[in-house]
């Protein structure tokens, strides 16, 4: 979404427990004040979480309560990468490991975060219950339908505080990169084939990178670390081929640089975050995995004929999700980014998100766009009932700001 650029946050709460939270939302409903809930500790929050006006921040409110046998209650300002390790101490893992590691539960589930899982929802479709604070500062215990507009609910139902997500045992994962045509991907069906996947695809030519992983036999010996000649050979192979095939584009950011040396193994969430920095620059959309073709033949035909070169496009593969307004809620899904540079490719940005958008596309929710309250009531079925949750939840708009307000509708 575009964002009206802010100075930052009047003020700022970032309360330790849950009744600090009950008081900020009190007290700002004394002032009336307005709110906008993230979980970006030390770092410039998301576009939904930015504000001129004032912030709960829930970053202070960390810590596991309770890993089960298959579930874990953890509170929201947890970052990922922190569950992850106390989970792999008990044997257990996400389903999902988004790229975003200092991302918070809570700010995961607030935004749908999605991985490379093309079997899997995102974090917020592991939800089973959740704790928050509801704009007159009470505190709800969230389960049965209206977990469907928690889980991606973009902080404008109320402060998460406590989430119950589901876990899987943990697995060593063995990632592997390799350089091949678009066509032979679509084809096998190769996303959609391994427990993880991604592919950089290069528009209109069809040369791609394709990354996956997928689990090791636990009975198996850990493999030997790959000794340096062997990487530096097997690398220097790879990139020769690479190199040869794509000898005849211009890109200076193509071939991508290999992201694992050959032989990487180990679990999820060492293997699979992707330590790029989040570039605010891109489109990202959501189509129906059975667009996937389609979209991005005409992707590369639409920008050809206008002789604008399009960097590297990133898919991966997500299930349907239930959550109501979900970019993937209710079909399967393939998830593409487009990275721009700034407004000198605004025209590119928004060709790229017409084309989406015709595929039946839905915006991330991070990703800039021009969506309003008319074009979420045609995309999601069950925004009615989205909003029915929200004028419970926050009958008052405790929740919103220019931005929210703009995005969902006064
Ligand atoms: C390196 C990097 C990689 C990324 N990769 C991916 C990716 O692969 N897939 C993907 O989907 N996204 C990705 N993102 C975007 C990412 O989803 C967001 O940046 C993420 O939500 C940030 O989490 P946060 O804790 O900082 O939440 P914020 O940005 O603060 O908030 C996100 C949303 O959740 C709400 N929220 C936050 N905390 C709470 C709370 N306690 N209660 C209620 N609502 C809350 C906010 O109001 C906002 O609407 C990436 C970001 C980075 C920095």
């Amino acid at each position: 979404m575009s964002t009206k650029p802010t100075d930052g946050p009047r003020r700022t709460d970032r309360p330790l427990d849950e009744a600090g939270v009950v008081t900020a939302v009190r007290r700002a409903a004394q002032r009336g004040a307005r709110i906008r809930p993230t979980g970006a500790a030390g770092r410039p929050p998301g576009p939904l979480a930015r504000t001129d006006e004032q912030v709960v921040d829930a970053s202070a409110l960390t810590g596991v309560a309770a890993v089960g046998e298959e579930r874990v209650v953890v509170r929201a300002g947890e970052a990922i990468a922190d569950l992850c390790v106390e989970l792999a101490a008990a044997g257990r893992a996400l389903a999902v490991v988004p790229d975003a590691a200092r991302a918070t539960v809570g700010g995961a589930v607030g935004l749908g975060m999605y991985g490379g899982a093309p079997l899997q929802g995102s974090l917020s479709a592991q939800v089973e219950s959740a704790r928050l604070v509801d704009g007159r500062g009470v505190v709800r215990h969230v389960d049965g339908a209206e977990l469907d507009a928690v889980r991606c609910g973009l902080g404008a139902l109320g402060v998460l505080t406590a989430l119950e997500l589901r876990t899987v045992p943990l697995t060593r994962l063995a990632v592997h990169e390799h350089a091949t045509r678009l066509e032979d991907v679509l084809s096998d069906d190769v996303l959609a084939r391994h427990a993880w996947t991604e592919m950089d695809v290069l528009l209109p030519g069809g040369q791609a990178v394709v990354r996956w992983a997928d689990p090791v036999d636990p009975d198996r010996e850990p493999a030997p670390a790959a000794g340096f000649t062997t990487r530096a050979a097997g690398r220097a192979e790879e990139w020769g081929r690479k190199v040869t095939r794509l000898a005849s584009t211009a890109w200076s950011s193509w071939p991508p640089p290999d992201r694992w040396t050959p032989g990487t193994e180990g679990p999820p969430h060492e293997v699979l975050p992707d330590p790029q920095p989040w570039d605010p620059d891109t489109a990202e959309w959501a189509i129906p995995r059975a667009a996937l073709r389609g979209a991005l033949r005409e992707l590369g035909a639409a920008t050809t004929a206008r002789g604008w070169e399009l960097r590297p496009v990133r898919v991966r593969l997500g299930a349907a999700e239930t959550g109501w307004i979900h970019p993937a809620h209710g079909r399967e899904t393939a998830w593409l980014r487009i990275r721009t540079r700034g407004a000198a490719q605004e025209p590119l940005r928004r060709l790229a998100g017409a084309v989406l958008e015709d595929a039946s596309g839905r915006p991330h929710w991070t990703a800039r766009h021009e969506w309003r309250p008319e074009d979420l009531a045609v995309a999601y079925p069950n925004w009615t009932d989205f909003q029915r949750v929200r004028d419970t939840y926050d009958p008052d708009r405790r929740f919103t700001d220019e931005n929210l307000a703009r995005l969902l509708g006064p």
